[in-house]
């Protein structure tokens, strides 16, 4: 299949690190510029750089992303983008734009200059989770994209002698963040999640008892109440907050159609089509399994030639239908 030729294609640009707005990230969207003309689609580039080809007055749009984090994977983003030129090249009459937007891994910053909006919106993705393949399903439909809320929190101690201060008599900062880390993970109730993935030290020596410590707190919920609940659990400050966002309106509901049985997921991950959903725009995702338990970020990223084809089925037909109605 053409798309995962081009999959491969891409992924040569940089070795797997095409980081937004770098000659790597061009190079990924000069080469899609040129499968969109290559598909009869009329290709331009807006203010942020984001890259769209398009037929006729398209008013349904369809694509995500061709940068990736240091040594990604061969999948996140660049499927979404070359499925949904694979998809609109096949509906050749159909009022479709294909759109590759910038520097999703470091904000989303193209999703979030747009100088128009679409009436509708399709983002094909990865999971970039293990929920299908646990399940044994190649397809999932997205029903939103989770809230998140991050923080600092520290703790004050004492520094002391390691060896001469008696158990006691200790104020030890690490001891006290040991116990939050672990109130942290008992608090994240699925489909709610929580982590703390950074701390900080100090005085950072094996022979001082610690004297303060910073834990950083990522907490991800679905809907927005539970984020609240579950930053109120945890006991702590969010510094950044990002609301959840809903899949809606006729894309999401067209994927309901076409996928009535498939297992409905909650993304844990951000993506443009929050972007596009936040400010209003009827919104859906389609998820394809993936494969190796789900790793992503990284070069055993991976779905299944087969597991893409149905996808890029789907997501035609799906494009169909929202295109004769819009
Ligand atoms: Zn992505």
């Amino acid at each position: 299949m053409r798309a995962l030729d081009r999959l491969d294609e891409l992924y040569t640009i940089g070795g797997g690190t095409r980081r937004g707005y770098s000659p790597e990230e061009d190079a990924a969207h000069e080469l899609a510029a040129g499968w969109m003309r290559e598909a009869g689609l009329e290709v331009r580039v807006d203010e942020a750089g984001n890259l769209f080809g398009r037929r006729g007055d398209a008013r349904v749009w369809v694509g995500s992303h061709l940068d990736s984090v240091p040594n990604g994977g061969k999948f996140d983003g660049a499927l979404g983008v070359v499925a949904g030129i694979e998809a609109v090249a096949r509906l050749r009459d159909a009022p479709l734009a294909v759109v590759a937007f910038r520097a999703e891994e470091t904000g989303p910053m193209g999703s979030k200059r747009l100088a128009e909006l679409p009436g509708a919106f399709v983002e094909l993705h990865i999971e970039q989770g293990p929920v299908l393949e646990r399940v044994g399903e190649p397809l999932g439909v997205v029903t939103a994209i989770a809230g998140q809320a991050r923080g600092q929190v520290v703790f004050e101690g004492r520094a002391d002698h390691a060896g001469t201060t008696p158990m006691t008599a200790r104020a030890d900062a690490l001891v006290e963040a040991a116990r939050f880390i672990l109130h942290v993970r008992e608090c994240a109730r699925e489909p709610a999640v929580a982590s703390v993935g950074a701390i900080e030290v100090e005085p950072n020596a094996a022979n001082v008892v610690p004297s303060r410590v910073r834990v950083a707190v990522d907490a991800r919920a679905p809907d927005a109440a539970g984020l609240d609940d579950l930053v109120r659990a945890i006991g702590f400050e969010p510094s950044w907050r990002l609301d959840p966002v809903a899949m809606s309106g006729r894309p999401f509901e067209v994927l309901g159609e076409l996928l009535p049985e498939a297992p409905r997921l909650v993304s844990g991950a951000g993506h443009d089509a929050m972007v596009l959903a936040a400010a209003g725009v009827p919104t859906a995702m389609l998820f394809v399994r993936s494969l190796n338990g789900g790793v992503s970020h990284c070069p055993e990223e991976l779905s299944s030639d087969e597991d893409i084809g149905l996808a890029t089925d789907v997501l035609t037909e799906a494009l169909a239908r929202l295109a004769a109605v819009e």
